[in-house]
């Protein structure tokens, strides 16, 4: 199997560089076994979280991305936000399109421009990347009203570019593996690209993103490639440059080559895994944010001459969720067990932040000790 191969600039800045471009993936298409080129991407309008960056030249980007389709003879998409860009984009030629992460969980959007595409019999590929939200439901929205508007299957590309993170993590956005792997296993007919570079949000993590999303099964990559990325004028940390493109690309072949040679087909077991080791990451992401927190809470107590221990709170704090554990299908005994751990964890950061006095009490409460067997307040019959 041939991986596909999206690539090119966040947005497009100059003809003279997305020829550039072009004829590296040109030069990829004649030589790389192990991909095969879908097109080249570029913003011609950039969806900027507040007005005023760089939002892209609009139809001038048109007109260079139309002159490298016709000169290059390859396939090049662009984003499209409304109806008006897509009339736009298909003056210059232009017959491949994607629908970015603040778009496909826009159900407005979103039909106003399957409406718009449904004019046309000779499309492309027609790329719907996931929404911001990890909502799969808005994912698969956007698929079936093109269908509705006549946008047929055999046009439909799922691009996986991560979801809004909550604080602290590694990424720029959350890859959330087990929710795009399940969207993936109910959506079978559908090619599935990751776009990697949204994911990693830096240069650095590209290649590990990319590497994990071929080992879990992705048809092939999104991914932003620039002539020189310190003059980019958007997403400017996070891009290849050609050089390190075509490392990326080498370092993804012999990748490749050793996913062949493990070639035992474990079924669903693999993507079971994945899903596991994503829900893992989660747990650590969130540990960490939590301890982030009671670090704040241990310097807010110093500042106030505040004890460590507050038994009450930690009683009803504690009582809420074991409850709400139950009702999520969780033994009650490792509730009890997990908390302590954490709960001890948490003492050892606030002192650790705190004014030196470990483990002073805060109120009376129940009056256990802080090394609870399990057995807090009550809780453990
Ligand atoms: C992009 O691909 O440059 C882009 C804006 O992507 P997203 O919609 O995934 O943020
Ligand atoms: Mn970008």
């Amino acid at each position: 199997m041939r991986y596909g191969l999206v690539a090119g600039p966040c947005s497009a800045e100059s003809l003279e560089d997305l020829r550039l471009v072009a004829c590296r993936l040109r030069s990829i298409s004649a030589v790389c076994g192990k991909f095969e080129v879908w097109g080249l991407r570029a913003g011609a309008w950039k969806p900027r979280t507040r007005p005023g960056g760089f939002e892209g030249y609009g139809r001038s980007a048109l007109a260079w991305l139309g002159a490298v389709r016709s000169e290059f003879s390859i396939p090049v998409c662009v984003e499209v936000g409304s109806a008006r860009q897509v009339s736009a984009a298909y003056e210059y030629g232009l017959r491949d399109f994607w629908l970015g992460a603040r778009t496909s969980g826009d159900p407005f959007a979103v039909d106003e421009i399957a409406d718009a595409l449904s004019h046309y019999d000779d499309l492309g590929r027609i790329y719907v990347k996931n929404p911001l939200s990890p909502d799969v439901g808005l994912w698969d929205g956007a698929f079936r009203r093109l269908e509705r508007a006549g946008v047929g299957e055999s046009h439909f590309v799922a691009v996986h570019r991560g979801f809004y993170p909550h604080g602290g993590a590694r990424y720029r956005n959350a890859p959330r593996w087990d929710v795009a792997l399940g969207f993936r296993a109910d959506h079978p007919s559908v090619p599935f690209l990751c776009d990697p570079s949204h994911i990693a949000g830096r240069r650095g993590l590209v290649a590990p993103v990319a590497e994990r999303a071929l080992g879990y099964g992705f048809d092939g990559l999104f991914v932003e490639v620039h002539p020189d990325p310190r003059r980019a004028l958007s997403d400017r940390s996070q891009q290849l440059s050609l050089g390190s493109f075509e490392s990326f690309l080498d370092r993804l072949e012999r990748f490749i080559g050793s996913l062949d040679a493990g070639g035992e087909d474990r079924g669903g077991l693999d993507r079971l895994r994945s899903q596991i080791d994503s829900v893992d990451e989660q747990l650590l992401e969130l540990l960490s944010r939590r301890f982030e927190i009671v670090s704040e809470i241990g310097e807010w107590k110093r500042d106030h001459d505040r004890g460590i221990v507050s038994w009450s709170r930690r009683e009803s704090h504690l009582r809420e969720l074991v409850s709400y554990g139950e009702s999520l299908g969780l033994d009650r005994g490792f509730i009890l067990r997990l908390w302590d751990e954490v709960h001890a964890e948490s003492l050892r950061y606030q002192e650790e932040v705190g004014s030196g006095g470990s483990f002073v009490i805060a109120d009376a409460g129940c009056g256990y000790g802080c090394e609870s067997s399990g057995d807090i307040g009550g809780l453990a019959e």
